[in-house]
């Protein structure tokens, strides 16, 4: 490996050896941009790869808040302003248990290069908490938002960092969030956060986005190879937002979607899944993937019982992990690969092991990169900060058709650039260097800060 590289790496492992989340998005893309560093003997001199690799600020702080029986409860929150270089700090919260520092830090670090590839001016950030949401009330909610925004209210701003959401921050979390903001600001800012509900500043399809943004991606890529997802089976993990308008869409493009899962198990409906049904069960009730046997009892539940989701046994075409980080194993890969699987699109970030997108590529799979494929929620909360700016609104329809070019850019952008570095369909490869390339120029254009 090219030996700046490889000094930047050995310098981000000593620094950051407790944590391997961090240290594993960091490897996979400066292991992919060697050709690059090559071609601009001038990165090593400016310390490209040394700010590239170190958040412009880590912010910690407490989260106190009082349960519903009058216990005080106190959680850790997370905001990492990872790079301004091309727009306001901009990438979800995310509220779950395993949320911490090398998670946040990997996020933000990914966030960077995703935002740069929408050609939008957005800069990264990512932030949250290690509150746990599952089964609070409704109050427990608003009061733990109440009590995160009053800390993170001084940080933020719609010229600054633009929060959203992520993994267990949808709508009813923003509206809590935007909410309380707004009350310490006593200013309508309503920029200042993405995701919001479209009574009150929200853009119309951002719900939708990320899902949609995914399989529009997916159809370039296939189309790409002589392709397509009319009578594809999918198999698709989670079901959350990224998983249901994932399904979406596939299922709209002719796609038959036979499995989607939740953190305890998948199901498996080998006659097409019920969309309507899956939206009731956690969009509605917010209840346990499980319950889809009440009204359909001939499909199959299969319980989780190891690291390895069994959804990934299952026999696909396409393969879309939209649950969580280094879901996809290489025992995975190894057994989507043995059943024919010919794409895999990450619709979650880093879903796939470093060790399981190599073998992916090894056996000539297509890949679909997170930060390339599921850059159409961050680009629809771009176009809602517009919207926010311009106090106008699109159609929903104007806003899919925005979200559509912007993934047929990206694609070919992925493309484009994988064929001028030599490795012509990697698009992993091929996402890393044109962010990477595009970040290096501008912070080239902005000097030593
Ligand atoms: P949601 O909270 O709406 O849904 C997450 C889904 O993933 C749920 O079904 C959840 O199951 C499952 N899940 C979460 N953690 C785990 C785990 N440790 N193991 C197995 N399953 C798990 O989140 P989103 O759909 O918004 O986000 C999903 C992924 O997509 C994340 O990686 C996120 O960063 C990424 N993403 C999201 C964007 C967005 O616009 N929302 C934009 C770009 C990326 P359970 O209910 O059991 O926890």
């Amino acid at each position: 490996m090219n030996e700046y590289i490889n000094r930047v790496l050995e310098s981000v492992k000593a620094k950051n050896s407790h944590e391997p989340e961090y240290l594993q998005a960091v490897k996979e893309v400066l292991c992919s941009v060697e050709h690059l560093v090559e071609k601009h003997p001038e990165y090593e001199k400016l310390a490209i790869l040394e700010r590239m690799v170190e958040p412009e600020r880590v912010i910690s702080f407490r989260v106190p808040w009082i349960n519903d029986n009058g216990e005080v409860i106190v959680n850790r929150g997370f905001r990492i302003q990872f790079s301004s270089l091309i727009g306001p700090y901009k990438g979800g919260l995310r509220f779950h248990p395993t949320v911490n520092q090398s998670i946040m830090k990997f996020l933000g670090f990914e966030q960077i290069f995703k935002n740069a590839l929408t050609g939008l001016p957005i800069g990264g950030g990512k932030g949250g908490s290690d509150f746990d949401p599952k089964g609070k009330s409704d109050s427990e909610i608003m009061r733990f938002c109440q009590s995160f925004m009053t800390e993170l209210y001084r940080h933020i701003g719609q010229d600054v960092d633009v929060p959203a959401g992520d993994i267990g921050v949808g709508g009813r979390e923003i509206g809590y969030l935007f909410g309380q903001y707004k009350r310490i600001r006593d200013a309508y800012e309503g920029g200042v956060l993405t995701g919001k509900s479209i009574c009150y500043g929200g853009s119309l399809g951002r719900t939708e986005a990320t899902g949609y943004g995914l399989v529009f991606y997916t159809r370039e890529m296939l189309k790409a190879h002589g392709n397509s997802l009319q009578g594809k089976i999918v198999t698709i993990s989670g079901s959350g937002n990224v998983a249901i308008y994932a399904c979406e869409k596939a299922q709209e493009y002719g796609a038959k979607v036979v499995a989607m899962s939740d953190s305890n198990g998948c199901i498996y409906d080998p006659h097409g899944i019920d969309l309507a049904l899956i939206k009731q069960i956690k969009e509605v009730e917010r209840g346990r993937i499980k319950e889809y046997l009440v009204k359909h009892p001939n499909a199959d539940y299969i319980e989780r019982t190891s690291e390895d989701s069994p959804i990934w046994n299952i026999k696909t075409d396409i393969a879309l992990p939209c649950a969580t980080q280094n879901e996809l194993t290489l025992n995975s890969a190894k057994k989507l690969v043995e059943n024919g699987v010919i794409a895999v699109a990450e619709g979650a970030n880093m879903p796939c092991t470093q060790e399981a997108t190599d073998y992916l590529l090894e056996n000539k799979i297509l890949v679909a990169p997170a930060k390339a494929a599921n850059a159409g929620g961050v680009a629809t909360s771009a176009i809602e900060m517009t919207q926010n700016s311009m106090r106008y609104y699109y159609t929903f329809d104007e806003v899919i058709e925005k979200l559509d070019c912007i993934m047929v850019n990206i694609f070919n952008a992925c493309k484009d650039n994988a064929e001028k570095y030599g490795c012509a369909g990697n698009y992993v490869a091929g996402a890393n260097l044109a962010a990477f390339e595009k970040l290096a120029e501008a912070m080239k254009c902005q000097g030593v800060v």
